[in-house]
């Protein structure tokens, strides 16, 4: 089996603080063929100010002063967590255009800024109606941003639910999601399994199997570990479901293009 890791964070994001050599080190303990580092880069902060640039330096230096020394032992690639690119198509071209760059995952991490574009981490669920409306938003934005170019990916489909402390169903989004994932796969794009570090696994079977019901071929599975400790975890049983919803290959990325491999 190809192992891979498909999302990870080093110190280069807000939330992390681990050198990539550090998670390349995890990779290679934990067994991976293969590690992309996708740090954050949002076009809303957390509480929704926009931001207007991307650093790329300290990533491409760390990229190019790590990946190297791991040639022969671990494949690393250079990729981004692009949030909300939708909003700001000039910008968003503007990050995107680095030769250097394998990956994109597109992620939406907060409320649009009409709704004052708070991360849905800091967004209150007291009830139903309040993760169904944070829901309807979210959703709203990732039909928005299925039509772009700017993801290769959609990341972590199911995020906002990570944050809402009741059982919530998805049924109600069963139209809205087919359009978002014929958009997506008629792109020649794809969607992540998000482990959430081994925490949800089962949960992707079902939107695993709409996607393919709706002609998606392109999977790629991550951990979203901001630790060494999360690098990984959950990625071997992420392989199993990709099979058991009907799918033949697991995704890597190099240099924007896909490269499949057998499951
Ligand atoms: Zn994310
Ligand atoms: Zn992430």
């Amino acid at each position: 089996m190809y192992l891979t890791d498909y999302h990870t964070h080093t110190k280069l994001s807000p939330d992390g603080s681990v050198p990539l050599a550090d998670m390349a080190d995890a990779a290679v303990a934990a067994g991976l063929n293969e590690l992309c580092v996708t740090d954050h880069c949002d076009l809303l902060e957390l509480y929704g100010e926009p931001v207007d640039h991307y650093d790329w330096p300290p990533a491409l230096e760390q990229y190019a002063q790590t990946a190297p020394r791991y040639a022969g032992k671990l494949t690393i690639r250079l990729g981004l967590e692009f949030g909300m690119a939708h909003l700001n198509p000039k910008l968003s071209r503007t990050i995107l255009d680095r030769p250097e760059l394998d990956f994109v995952l597109g992620s939406l991490h907060n409320l649009c800024p009409e709704k004052g574009g708070t991360d849905f981490y800091y967004v209150d669920y007291p009830d139903p109606s309040a993760c169904y409306a944070a829901l309807d938003d979210y959703f709203q934005s990732m039909t928005q941003l299925a039509v772009t170019d700017f993801y290769d990916v959609l990341s972590h489909i199911i995020y906002p639910l990570r944050y809402m402390d009741m059982p919530i169903s998805l049924d109600r989004y069963h139209d809205v999601l087919d359009g978002i994932f014929r958009a997506a796969a008629e792109r020649g794009r794809g969607i992540e399994i998000n482990t959430w570090r081994g925490r949800t696994l089962k949960e992707w079977l079902p939107v695993l199997r709409q996607f393919k019901a709706c002609g998606g071929e392109i999977v790629t599975i991550g951990s979203d570990a901001h630790t060494t400790d999360g690098v990984g975890k959950g990625c071997a049983q992420a392989c199993q479901l990709l099979a058991e919803a009907g799918f033949r290959y697991l995704a890597t990325y190099e240099k924007r293009k896909p490269v499949f491999h057998t499951l």
